[in-house]
């Protein structure tokens, strides 16, 4: 799915200033706030959108590197939305401030008010085993979850057949009870929540009989990640909405994928380059050889010069794995390694001890010849 640019999002010019990014913001915010839009299921969507617009607008960093670079700059080229609800509420803090008055109070229940949260249902946690391949350049895996989803029967709000939902009279739907309470310094007002609705404020008159009144079910889900490549061992990715529903109603929390990275037969993986260790003969090091090496991407033929010394490093240029950010390609290095026969028979011994005085075979390294370290720097970085 194609990515709308940002600017285009917020409905504000290139050159913007921070000021008018932010105004932007508030007004779609505000406009397309889930809990204001209750039938309009695209306008979460939208709001997310906004939000994500937002993170990366507000920021100067963040806005330069996508100003030069596009969605890959800033996103890694993960084609889903990366902010989850608790990361888009997290940001109100600064664009409304926390004063009281402000147009979210309603809504989140800020500076005292009566109002109720969004409620959003646990996460879910996976784990993703990937090979070098599939790290290599991105994949579309597809596993089965076990998730929360609403009832669809009741509509996710636990009452038989989808009635309306009453107000609980334990505490009038504000959620919370007052309870006066004697004490040494007199009379104080303590408030909890109520145990009637358990702070919902509603109260469900007649079970749903398909969920018990739960509003939800479990469900086996098939659900399609895109891992992007590049990425690593720990690495976490989440995918918003994809976790449980919480009880009669609200927002699913999320799917967090952590990747566990399986180990190449072969190839040794070092940041975004691969390292092959790829052992020549003592005849191949000194006459040279076509051979062949394997990459991420099959077998590639490589051509040992005469004269190799062993410790050479070989680079197949753009043969690594894709960077997470979108900078590029590694390589593979091919690290030679020269053979040491460790017996020889009595032939090849009195070959060898003929070459031994022979000049060509003392060892006489010129300027040319680069030690260990200079390699390394020029390699590694
Ligand atoms: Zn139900
Ligand atoms: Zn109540």
């Amino acid at each position: 799915m194609a990515k709308r640019d940002y600017y285009e999002v917020l409905g504000v010019s290139k050159s913007a200033s921070a000021d008018e990014i932010k105004k932007a913001y508030r007004k779609i915010a505000i406009k397309f706030h889930p809990d204001k839009n209750p039938d309009d299921p695209t306008a979460e969507d939208k709001f997310k959108e906004a939000a994500e617009a937002y993170e990366i607008l507000s920021d100067q960093e963040k806005r330069g590197r996508y100003d030069q670079y596009g969605h890959q700059g800033v996103n890694g080229g993960g084609g889903y939305g990366h902010m989850n609800m608790e990361d888009i509420f997290s940001q109100f803090g600064d664009i409304f401030g926390n004063g009281s008055g402000s147009p979210f109070d309603s809504f989140f229940g800020g500076g005292g008010g009566g109002g109720r949260r969004v409620r959003k249902g646990t996460n879910l946690r996976i784990k993703l085993k990937l090979d070098l391949e599939e790290i290599a350049n991105g994949v579309e895996k597809k596993i089965k979850v076990k998730r929360y989803v609403a009832c669809n029967t009741c509509g996710g709000n636990g009452a038989k057949n989808g009635t309306a939902l009453q107000t609980c009279s334990g505490c009038q739907g504000t959620g919370q009870v007052k309870k006066v309470v004697n004490t040494m310094l007199g009379q104080m007002v303590s408030t909890s929540t109520c145990p009637v609705c358990d702070g919902e404020g509603k109260k469900v008159s007649q079970n749903c009989e398909v969920c018990q009144g739960e509003g939800r079910k479990l469900k086996e889900e098939v659900i399609a990640i895109n891992v992007p490549a590049g990425v690593g061992d720990g690495m976490q990715l989440s995918m918003s909405g994809k976790g449980n529903v919480p009880q009669r109603g609200g927002i699913a929390g999320d799917l967090l994928i952590q990747i566990e990275e399986e180990a190449h037969p072969l190839l040794k993986r070092e940041g975004n380059n691969v390292v092959f260790e790829q052992y020549i003969s003592f005849v191949d090091a000194v006459l040279g050889a076509n051979i062949e090496v394997p990459t991420i991407e099959g077998k590639v033929k490589i051509k040992i010069d005469p004269g190799t010394q062993g410790g050479k490093i070989l680079r197949l240029r753009g043969k690594g794995i894709k960077d997470i950010n979108g900078y590029g390609k590694g390589d593979q290095l091919i690290h030679i390694n020269v053979w040491t026969p460790k017996n020889v028979s009595s032939d090849e011994r009195q070959i060898l001890e003929k070459l031994r005085s022979s000049d060509n075979f003392v060892p006489n390294p010129g300027k040319n010849e680069k030690g260990f370290f200079e390699k390394m720097k020029e390699y590694f970085q």
